[in-house]
């Protein structure tokens, strides 16, 4: 029979597979050659990518209309040593750009020229104030989408023929897809799909994952933590009985690492933490050595830089995540201010082989910084005191207020801890507490505890959505 060639954009003849492969190694291959190449050769390939990547940016509205306007022409930026030059933009100012040009936003470029030419896939923001962020995936960016998860997956320990459980359901939120993709395109072990404790009961994905042999988990730690509880109160079995070798999460701001060794303590084996967004996919990942999550640095470069005035700060000081994706061409994702803090703790080689920057674990959101007294404080960073003395329920809420006392303006923080309701006394938590956030933040803070259950409206607690730990009160009238 002649083979008649199809007129469909079939998603496996969309993209050159050897050309892919070579630029981003699949994870083993990545985890021998790129993730160990010197500092000076990763440059060198950054380079490359990002100048490609200009190209794309220039014919891009959205883009060039920035450049335009802070005065730029395309000779201006040379290599990737003249990238500080573009202006970084915001997730405000694509949601602008997606209202004045709906659906998708000149972000995205032509919506009617794009529809129908290839396979294309979207996933969003979580959407926790407002509607949601789109995002659009060609075949390239949903390919490394998956790729980079299972790099990241495969150097912390998964291998094939491993079963993975995956509780986060493929929604338009990202996780549970990119996952998968990961875990059944780039390692071969067994993706168990059984989508978040509302798709499969908690209580059914313990009893899969005994029958079928579950060994790796990815999904948030809370959730884990129920996993754990249900398993001993409903299963009567310790979860410790799985045997698992690996826990695949996202720590957030667990600095001093309470979160991990709880977890690592419940399931009897290592916590590896992740760091993604949905326009990034799999940015970073630790590596068994859990010094430290390294930046995958040939597929995003990263600038740290400070807060308030944009300037670059130091390695090992905070500031906004600027990030630009070097292999994303829809959209191109050119120095976006991610607003999350991080903090570069080691450019060196690492016990792991591996030679890509390590940062520490998410700081929390700049958007929510306060300004006390000169230094700035993150609400987020409060956790690792609150979890530290078991008479808190670990819930907290940080309420900023301005007072004045004969013409003198001075903002106080005061950070409204929960007392749980098991606590026997509560003799001296309060001091303890206060001690303990003047040392973790630099600036004294007092400390007014409430009741359990307390915070919940105010902190949007056990309810759809982050979250809250800012109460801002300082524009308000006083009376
Ligand atoms: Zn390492």
């Amino acid at each position: 029979m002649d083979a008649i060639r199809s007129e469909l954009p079939i998603y496996h003849q969309s993209l050159d597979w050897n050309d892919l492969f070579s630029t981003y190694p699949v994870p083993d291959v990545f985890e021998k050659t790129v993730f160990r190449w010197p500092r000076e050769r990763l440059r060198q390939f950054q380079n490359k990518q990002f100048l490609k990547l200009m190209e794309v940016g220039w014919r891009n509205e959205f883009y060039s209309r920035r450049w335009k306007a802070a005065g730029l022409t395309p000779g201006d930026i040379r290599s990737i040593d003249d990238i500080a030059k573009l202006p970084a933009y915001t997730s405000e100012d694509v949601k602008t750009d997606q209202a004045e040009h709906p659906p998708f936003g000149n972000f995205h470029g032509d919506w009617n020229t794009l529809r129908g030419a290839s396979p294309l896939k979207i996933q969003t923001s979580g959407g926790t104030t407002g509607k949601p962020r789109a995002t659009l995936y060609g075949p390239y960016e949903w390919e490394m989408n998956g790729l980079t998860q299972g790099r990241a997956m495969y150097i912390q320990g998964v291998r094939p023929g491993d079963v993975v459980q995956i509780p986060a359901t493929c929604s338009l939120a990202n996780l549970g897809w990119c996952v998968y993709k990961g875990v059944h395109d780039y390692i071969g072990a067994l993706p168990l799909t059984t989508g978040s404790g509302i798709v499969t009961s908690s209580r059914r994905q313990l009893e899969l994952a005994f029958d079928w042999g579950t060994n790796a988990w990815c999904c948030f730690p809370e959730y884990l933590t129920q996993l754990a509880k249900v398993c001993r109160d409903e299963l009567r079995r310790d979860v410790k009985e799985l045997n698992t070798k690996s826990i695949h999460t996202f720590l957030g701001p667990d600095t001093d690492n309470s979160l991990r060794r709880t977890l690592e303590e419940l399931w009897g084996c290592p916590v590896y933490d992740l760091y993604g967004t949905n326009e990034m996919g799999t940015a970073g990942f630790e590596c068994r050595e859990q010094n430290g999550v390294h930046i995958m640095e040939d597929c995003i470069y990263v600038e740290i830089e400070d807060v308030e005035t944009g300037k670059p700060v130091a390695d090992g000081q905070p500031g906004n995540m600027v990030v630009t994706i070097l292999h994303r061409g829809l959209p191109p994702v050119i120095r976006y201010n991610v607003r999350d803090i991080a903090r570069i703790v080691s450019t060196e080689q690492c016990n792991c082989g591996g030679c890509m920057r390590r940062m520490d674990k998410f700081l929390g959101r700049s958007d929510d910084m306060v300004k006390l007294r000169g230094v700035n404080i993150y609400p987020m960073a409060c956790l690792s005191a609150i979890k530290s003395d078991p008479r808190t329920t670990g819930e907290w809420l940080c309420v900023v207020e301005r007072h004045e006392r004969d013409g003198v303006i001075r903002d106080e923080m005061t950070v409204r801890v929960e007392v749980s309701r098991d606590a026997s006394a509560v003799d001296g938590l309060k001091e303890v507490l206060e001690k303990r956030l003047q040392g973790d933040l630099g600036v004294k803070v007092a400390v007014d505890l409430v009741r359990d259950g307390a915070l919940a409206e105010a902190a949007n607690l056990g309810r759809e959505g982050k979250p809250k730990r800012l109460l801002d009160l300082r524009n308000q009238k006083q009376n």
